[in-house]
């Protein structure tokens, strides 16, 4: 799918790598979220303390991965990248933690997706920095607690509804990062463009951020697209018809919105005459997750006023029925 903001390939992934922000100064928008992380880096520094425990939730590709690195290395200190559910056994854990080196970072993705047994080692952990192991089994089992060096933990989440209490009352800092506008997404674009050394007027990339759902991670992977399709048919040079082309050939419309999106608001129109609808229905009717649906091409089409989420499901808007050029029904 091309305008999931979810990673697939190795290739992808050394691509974003070179593209990624390496300090606060280069990582463009998210004004708030930056003035207050950069606060608290700079009183960490001072005190010569951890860094309190930090939370980042939004939507994916929107840069959350690339502030935890950022935070390391304005701290000076080693990251440690790890996810949910890549954690398998409460001892990955543990083997994690206590090679910690002082102060370093461990940055944990898709925080929410932890296991209930492993998440309980997270608490002494984050809280006094010790861990807390069993030794031997029935009545003479007894506890022992070995001590840790002090870290920082960020976590990341797409949807910090999730996350039970206990753990995200273990975060000291808790931040949402929202979707770019235009103007930080031609920024990003701009930048990227210069990185891969690619030619592009600026209405060319206000085109594309336009297409870019919010979220720099598509803004990147439809600028290296349109990038080959300029290189094949237009002299390198990505001018405003090139990217208008472009976006036709991968069938993304002029508010952004892919197959994908039209085929969930035509769903909701045709089968559920608007809605309201469950989203287990409609995930049923399109043959897809109802987490996809719920991670990947909702929360755009929610933020543009598209859908509506109700108590009794998801409802389609009236700019939903005029953008798809459908009459809406009388109720
Ligand atoms: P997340 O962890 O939220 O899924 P990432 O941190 O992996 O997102 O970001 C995806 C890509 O988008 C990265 O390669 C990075 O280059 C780019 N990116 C994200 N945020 C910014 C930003 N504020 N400025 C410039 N590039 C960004």
């Amino acid at each position: 799918r091309f305008i999931s903001p979810a990673l697939k390939s190795f290739e992808e992934l050394e691509f974003e790598r070179d593209l990624r922000p390496l300090s606060f100064n280069e990582y463009i928008g998210q004004k708030q979220v930056k003035e207050n992380l950069q606060i608290f880096v700079r009183a960490a520094l001072m005190r010569q303390e951890a860094l309190d425990h930090v939370l980042l939730y939004g939507p994916p590709g929107l840069g959350k991965t690339t502030l935890a690195y950022i935070i390391a290395r304005e701290l000076g200190v080693n990251i440690k990248i790890t996810s949910g559910p890549a954690i398998e056994r409460p001892g990955d854990l543990a083997a994690i933690l206590t090679n910690l080196g002082e102060r370093d970072l461990l940055f944990i993705d898709e925080i929410h997706r932890l296991h209930p047994s492993i998440e309980e080692i997270l608490y002494p952990a984050m809280e006094d920095f010790a861990l807390d192991i069993m030794i031997g089994k029935g009545p003479s089992a007894r506890s022992m607690r070995i001590n840790l060096s002090p870290f920082t933990l960020v976590g990341a989440t797409t949807k910090a509804g999730q996350l039970t209490s206990p753990l995200r009352d273990r975060f000291g800092v808790n931040l949402r990062l929202e979707f770019y506008d235009k103007e930080d997404l031609v920024n990003i674009l701009m930048r990227t463009a210069k990185i891969l050394n690619v030619n592009i007027e600026t209405q060319a990339a206000e085109r594309i951020a336009v297409c870019s759902r919010g979220t720099p991670r598509i803004a990147n992977r439809l600028l290296k697209r349109i990038r080959d399709y300029a290189q094949v048919k237009a002299d390198g040079v990505i001018t405003s018809a090139v990217a208008e082309e472009g976006l036709r050939l991968l069938d993304i419309d002029l508010h952004g919105l892919d197959q994908n999106d039209r085929r969930l608001l035509l769903t909701i129109i045709d089968k559920f005459n608007g809605g309201p609808a469950g989203i287990d229905s409609i995930a049923a009717a399109l043959n897809e997750e109802t987490s996809t649906i719920e991670d990947i091409y909702e929360p755009y089409l929610i933020q543009q006023g598209y859908i509506f989420r109700t108590s009794r499901g998801r409802m389609v808007s009236d700019m939903a029925y005029e953008h798809l050029g459908r009459a809406k029904p009388q109720k």
